[in-house]
């Protein structure tokens, strides 16, 4: 639970608000207008009320107080949506790199004086209907959050997260398992060599053996030398040994305090009683002190920098001979300036956002790299905002051309500036992402004001989006260089900027393990055998404690009678569209339209499957129509809030060997652009442009190049998709899609230096896919935009009526279902079905340049409505909770383990980030015998059921609803009869579907490892090695 705010994840992280009107529950009195009504100078439960601002843009009512005894800071914004959220966000400003703030957070979660029991955080996952609960570490602050949409839920998880955070335990034993320990390797062994453990230090190893975040991580420290930015908030791994418990409760006294906290709250909930439970459970018992935690401004630099970092090879990389990384960062403006950094995150998407920006026409059009550097664009997510251009993936040779080129593209844009559709496009960007209605708005909230209210920046002003929009629709009007003149100060004169350069070194790793054994010698040196003694011992008290049963009875709990019986009907209706079927779901989409289409595969050669993907990531960037590719580029932001195109693999929800497959286009855009959202979609089936190389290539290569990025992140991912890859034919065609099988594809097409054969493929996908004749579309709106959508939908087909085609399937077994079940003869839904598969065992290792592994086993259950599908839902999240967290985790170190049931009837068990391989396996044979023992309690079972409501009563969005039937065809009906199952299960089914399914034997599965270079995999004739 680490997240770096810099995160590669979050380029271009200018708004990342999303709107939300949607009322879930209606109230006579909306909870914005009662918020309204609080007055500047009211005192409620110890707090004293100091603005109430009306933010319409959003919906929403802001409330910001202040608490009196300890200075505690406070936001509330009071909407009519029922995901109610909080958090409390501590300013954490580490000044050495040994993870404290990290460590910290990962152990106030081992348990606090109101309940001591251990892990409270992972086992109210269990006994609560939460709709999220985690924990982040940023580079200057700790922050915790949590939504439910259940009011009991709220103030029992509300208790727990309060109590965590300003009364935790800090046992010393919570430190070893969080933090590091010297433990023998075996710990049950004396004689086995002692060696590092602990769930950061892994964690942390496991974070910088990604090259991307390493970088990343190495420009922040070098970019602001003088702080707290200087170190890694996360734990450097040879650093974190040096870190004391002593010291971790230091850190906690004086950073955990309330007098150096903010408090969010969101929602429909009253804040009253908000205010009254954290006075009374919390700050009550606090007096204010000078907690000494702001963050200085960095000393401006006199003339620029320049360094150079090493990193290890990447194997995956597309051109094993490119792969230095070059980036130039500047030091900008304190964050706290909101309409600052809004003109500099405007100018910052119109630098290097799209084929039309002047860095990406510069840097990535010419093919001297793969892509932008991982850090690319404006940063605000430290006290002073920082800008970054760079390329990953180029030769060592190219250096001084790059450095030349970023250069020189600033002098242009001081000289051209930028086109005035570009910034209306971008600005357009902004009003979609403002009504654009997410599920999880109380949390873009509190991510979006963290940085600068970390840094006393005034949050509500951040909130007032369309007035900072206006004064820089002004500030253009009045200076029409107004852009051309912050270029030029930030900049071309901005001394403050620092040249980066990373290459890899075939030496790093080992050079690595060679620090990492100098560290533990050095730890080990000076112990005398009593010494030694000691640690084994507490190694063994430690694993006891891990493995005693544990009575979690103090801590709250919904009740499985708190769950709702049945599930809302989400209405749709069903029509056409020139003979082409569609589904209808009015929705309060707040001004917007989303469209979907779902084509059929079935007619497409079996030879031409592999480049679907590829067909789907370039089909909306390649030009169409009359538009070459900046011109579709530049509609498709000043018309749409995006076009894209994505594979589906649908299994059956009846039949293992059957399934859909197709793709899936979508879009959305506001109403008034109707008409030209579909043109788009017109143009790409009647002239999509698939000849221009050069474009494809740059294309080809960073899809690449994102692929390989990706496996680090996701590797858990990739080896559940080749586990399951021979059990059944829709896991098949996954790893074809998405697996190590298509990663290694795009890598070779990465190589070829002639893309020619590829050129004349995509046609030949298009013929088959794009065909109305195999396609089905969804419409999501307003009532009021329904009937509208439809004539236009029906212009649509017009248009498009030249590609329709009657094209036999490849194979022969196809199984038709109706789209409504109660209509046998109406449209259906084409799946195909190979009765005659048959799954088989294997056993694959992907040798990855990584320190930890990512393992999968998957086994062949049953579909959706099969009688025991539910069972197994039930009994993987059981067995996560109380065998396999503790074994994979606590005891194995890994970031992550436990299993899942999925849609495709494959159960699945994996893990993350994991310093062990054949030993996990095991503990996944050991969670069998111990789920088939039966060695578990009613409450256990309730608490699995709890876990698995909340995910499937988790919030859908209006652009959403409706959608899991149109694609699947599972209906509400089927929900929930599949609902009513689950409420069922019981002690015998589960110990049943146990045996029947997962006992050794009965079972049929497949088994994948990604990570390191392995002797005992290798000697075993077993395994396939790849
Ligand atoms: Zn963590």
């Amino acid at each position: 639970m680490f997240r770096q705010t810099r995160a590669v994840l979050q380029k271009l992280r200018y708004v990342r608000f999303n709107g939300q009107q949607q009322t879930w529950r209606q109230r006579s009195t909306s909870a914005k207008e009662k918020a309204l009504q609080y007055q500047p100078g009211q005192k409620i439960h110890g707090f004293t009320v100091r603005e109430v601002v009306a933010v319409p843009d959003l919906f929403l009512t802001a409330v910001k107080l202040t608490h009196d005894k300890t200075g505690a800071q406070y936001l509330h914004a009071a909407r009519d949506d029922s995901n109610n959220l909080f958090s409390v966000q501590l300013r954490t400003t580490p000044m050495d790199s040994t993870g404290v703030p990290h460590i910290l957070e990962h152990t106030v979660l081992c348990g606090s004086e109101k309940y001591p029991c251990r892990d409270p955080f992972f086992k109210m996952l269990n006994r609560s209907l939460s709709t999220f609960m985690n924990a982040f570490t940023a580079s200057d602050y700790t922050m915790y959050p949590f939504s439910t949409q259940n009011g009991k839920d709220f103030q029992n998880l509300l208790s727990v997260y309060l109590d965590a955070v300003f009364f935790p335990c800090l046992r010393e034993q919570d430190f070893w398992q969080e933090g590091w320990r010297l433990e023998n390797e075996d710990p049950t062994n004396p004689d086995s060599p002692l060696v590092f453990k602990g769930v950061v230090f892994n964690e942390m190893k496991g974070a910088f053996s990604d090259n991307e975040r390493l970088y990343a991580q190495h420009v922040q420290n070098k970019l602001y030398p003088d702080h707290t930015y200087s170190v890694v908030s996360g734990g450097e791994p040879l650093a974190i040994p040096d870190l004391t418990w002593e010291e971790l409760k230091r850190f906690h006294a004086t950073h955990y305090h309330p007098s150096n906290a903010r408090f969010f709250t969101y929602g429909d909930l009253p804040l009253e009683n908000h205010l009254k439970q954290i006075q009374e459970e919390a700050l009550s018992k606090f007096d204010r002190i000078d907690p000494n935690t702001e963050v200085p401004s960095q000393p401006h630099w006199t003339s620029p920098r320049e360094d150079h970092v090493t990193c290890s090879p990447d194997a995956l990389a597309p051109d094993p001979a490119k792969q230095n990384t070059l980036c130039v960062s500047y030091l900008l403006g304190d964050i706290t300036d909101t309409f600052e950094g809004l003109t500099l995150s405007l100018l910052s998407s119109l630098m290097i956002s799209g084929p039309n920006s002047p860095f990406y026409k510069s840097l990535i059009e010419p093919k001297i790299g793969s892509d932008f550097s991982s850090v690319v664009g404006y940063d605000g997510s430290t006290k002073e905002a920082s800008f970054s251009i760079g390329l990953q993936g180029m030769a060592e040779k190219d250096t001084e051309r790059v450095k030349q080129i970023i250069s020189q593209t600033i002098d242009d844009i001081i000289e051209n500036g930028f086109e005035e559709e570009r910034i209306e496009a971008l600005l357009h960007k902004i009003e979609i992402q403002m009504k654009h209605q997410s599920t999880n708005f109380g949390l873009s909230l509190a991510s979006y004001v963290a940085s600068s209210w970390n840094h006393d920046g005034d949050p509500v002003e951040l909130l007032r989006i369309s007035d900072n929009v206006t004064k820089f629709r002004r500030a253009l009007e009045e200076n029409p260089r107004f852009l051309q003149d912050k270029v030029k100060h930030y900049f071309r004169e901005n001394t403050h900027r620092l040249t980066l350069s990373m290459s890899p070194d075939e030496a790093y790793l080992e050079k690595q393990a060679q620090a990492e054994e100098k560290k533990l010698q050095e730890k080990i040196h000076g112990l005398s055998d009593s010494d030694r003694k000691e640690i084994y011992e507490k190694g063994l008290e430690l694993l006891a404690a891990q493995s005693k049963t544990q009575d979690a009875s103090c801590l709250p709990a919904l009740k499985v009678s708190d769950i709702e019986p049945t599930i809302p009907i989400t209405p749709v209706h069903l029509s056409t569209a020139g003979d082409v079927p569609v589904q209808y779901c009015e929705q309060p989409t707040n001004g917007l339209v989303y469209f979907r289409a779902m084509c059929s595969l079935n007619t497409l050669p079996e030879d031409l499957r592999l480049y679907v993907p590829l067909f789907c990531s370039v089909l909306t960037k390649m030009g169409c129509g009359n538009l070459d590719y900046r011109q579709q580029a530049q509609q498709l932001e000043l018309r749409t809030g995006g076009m894209s195109v994505s594979t589906q693999v649908i299994p059956d929800s009846t039949q293992l060997d059957t399934f859909e497959q197709g793709i899936l286009l979508f879009s959305s855009c506001l109403e008034r652009n109707l008409p030209h959202m579909f043109q788009l979609w017109s143009d790409l089936f009647n002239s999509p442009h698939f000849d221009n190389e050069e474009r494809l290539r740059v294309l080809v290569m960073m899809s690449a190049q994102e692929l390989a990025n990706g496996i680090s992140y996701s590797g858990h991912m990739y080896a559940m998709t080749r586990a399951g890859r021979h059990l059944t034919p829709a896991g098949d065609l996954q790893e074809t899609f998405g697996g190590m099988d298509q990663v290694k594809f795009l890598k070779r097409m990465a190589e070829m230096p002639d893309l020619s054969q590829v050129m004349r493929t995509l046609p030949r996908i298009k013929k088959h896919l794009l065909n109305p004749d195999n396609m089905r579309c969804a419409v999501n709106a307003t009532p009021q935009k329904i009937s509208d959508t439809a004539a236009q939908l029906e212009n649509f087909m017009k248009d498009v009526a030249a590609n329709r085609k009657e094209r036999k399937s490849i194979r022969t077994n196809i199984i038709r279902k109706p789209l409504d079940p109660l209509n046998e003869s109406g449209p259906s839904r084409k799946l195909l079905t190979e009765p005659h598969f048959q799954p088989c065992q294997m056993k694959t290792f992907f040798q990855m340049p990584f320190p930890v592994n990512f393992i999968s086993e998957c086994i062949r259950t049953v579909p959706f409505s099969h009688q025991d599908y539910a069972s197994l839902c039930i009994l993987a999240r059981m067995m996560t909770a109380k065998y396999l967290h503790g074994e994979i985790r606590e005891k194995g170190g890994a970031y992550g383990g436990g299993a899942r049931m999925g849609g495709g009837g494959l159960f699945s068990f994996y893990s993350y980030r994991d310093p062990n391989s054949t030993q996990t396996l095991s503990a996944f044979r050991k969670g069998v015998d111990w789920a088939k023992s039966g060695q578990f309690t009613q409450q256990d079972i309730d608490e699995a059921k709890l876990s698995v409501f909340s995910a499937v009563d988790a919030p859908v969005a209006p652009a959403n609803k409706g959608i899991g039937c149109f694609l699947s065809g599972i209906t509400d009906e089927m929900k929930q009869s599949y609902r009513e199952r689950l409420f069922a299960v019981d002690h015998k089914s589960l110990v049943d579907v146990a045996e029947r399914y997962l006992g050794v034997g009965q079972r049929t599965c497949g088994v994948a490892i990604l990570g390191p270079e392995n002797d005992a995999i290798k000697k075993d004739p077993s395994w396939v090695l790849k």
